[in-house]
């Protein structure tokens, strides 16, 4: 009959832990209040690089998502993702960090190379996904093992437990209620979606996520490109702060100058789920487990296969354990 899961959420975190469960053969459930274009997870820019989020787990995942990335991007043409070649740089001198110096086409940037006001910096090629193609995507995958997302807002995991084998917590932010976690702080990110110049466009993508405030990237994804984008530890508002989204251009503009009279086409606005570590475990709830996956911060896409197939291991022992109690 199969092991059955109830994921709870639709962003990046559920979307990727229901597929990988279902298509190793779990009986998989995917309950969300919003569909995957409304959540986080659309709102996100988004490239492949450990950001805000200093779990100790965090360069495994990381890894084990980029090499699926990079396995997607050669195989999945409508997948959204493509593999672009660019540069990190940081105006305060900084090291290296450890993750970008094992990557294949690593190379420190040249002095003479860095844009006006940057200390340090430092090439590789990394995967950019335009994440309301991707959503579209993972969901497509899902529909094909015979699931859709079932819009419902949950009210607790109890509730969940009741009717499956195993829950998978990937509500984001809606863990302060769910799981009763204070420590989930929301920051605020806010992106500008424009037209790549024609006649100039741009193909390589630039960020400085600078230990300090202001963030500032672009990545270009075929005929548009996006700019960021901000880090507002706390904020909730949903709004867009248009005086921020000048900001944000003139900033990228001062690196790439063609992006200052390109034609806007979108804003988006997101509250990434920051807690200090991811909360990946296993918790019992009236006797039921319930696999948590949630508090991702900024690097939900960075880390998504990665804690996905962690999920499915606490998955697997989990039924293995249930069968043996018969
Ligand atoms: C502007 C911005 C740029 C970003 N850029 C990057 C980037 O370049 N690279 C990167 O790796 N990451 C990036 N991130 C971070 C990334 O977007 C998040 O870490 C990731 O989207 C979190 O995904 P999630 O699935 O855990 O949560 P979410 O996408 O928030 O999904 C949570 C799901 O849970 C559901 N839910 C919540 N409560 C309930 C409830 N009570 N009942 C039912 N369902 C519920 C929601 O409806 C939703 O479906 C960025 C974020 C922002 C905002």
């Amino acid at each position: 009959m199969g092991t059955r899961v109830i994921v709870v959420g639709a962003g990046l975190s559920g979307l990727t832990s229901a597929l990988i469960l279902a298509e190793a053969g779990f009986r998989v459930r995917v309950i969300a209040k919003e569909p995957p274009s409304r959540t986080t997870s659309a709102a996100a820019g988004a490239d492949w690089g450990p950001y805000l989020s200093d779990d100790r787990r965090l360069l495994g995942w990381s890894e084990q998502t980029r090499q699926t990335l990079v396995t997607i991007a050669g195989t999945e043409p409508s997948a959204g993702v493509t593999l672009v070649h660019g540069l990190e740089a940081e105006r305060f001198p900084v090291p290296t960090p450890t993750w970008a110096v094992d990557l294949p086409d690593f190379a420190v940037c040249a002095p003479a190379d860095l844009p006006p006001g940057y200390a340090v910096g430092w090439w590789f090629t990394a995967p950019v996904v335009d994440m309301p193609r991707y959503l579209e995507y993972l969901e497509a995958r899902l529909y094909r093992e015979g699931m859709a997302v079932e819009l419902e807002a949950v009210s607790s995991l109890s509730d969940m437990t009741r009717q499956a084998d195993i829950v998978v917590n990937c509500s984001g932010l809606g863990s302060r209620e769910l799981a009763a976690d204070a420590s989930l702080l929301p920051v605020r990110g806010q992106l500008v979606v424009v037209a790549n110049p024609p006649d100039n466009p741009v193909t390589r993508f630039f960020q400085d996520h600078g230990s300090r405030e202001p963030v500032t990237y672009y990545l270009p994804q075929g005929d548009k490109v996006i700019l960021g984008g901000c880090a507002q530890e706390g904020s909730e508002n949903l709004e867009v702060d248009y005086d921020l989204a000048e900001a944000i251009i003139a900033r990228c503009a001062a690196i790439a100058p063609q992006l200052g009279t390109a034609a806007v086409v979108e804003h988006r606005v997101g509250l990434r789920p920051s807690r200090p570590s991811v909360r990946l475990e296993v918790e019992w709830v009236d006797g039921r487990p319930v696999i948590h996956n949630y508090g991702h911060g900024g690097s939900g896409l960075t880390m998504s296969w990665g804690c996905a197939a962690s999920v499915l291991a606490l998955a697997r022992a989990l039924a293995v354990a249930a069968d043996r109690r018969g």
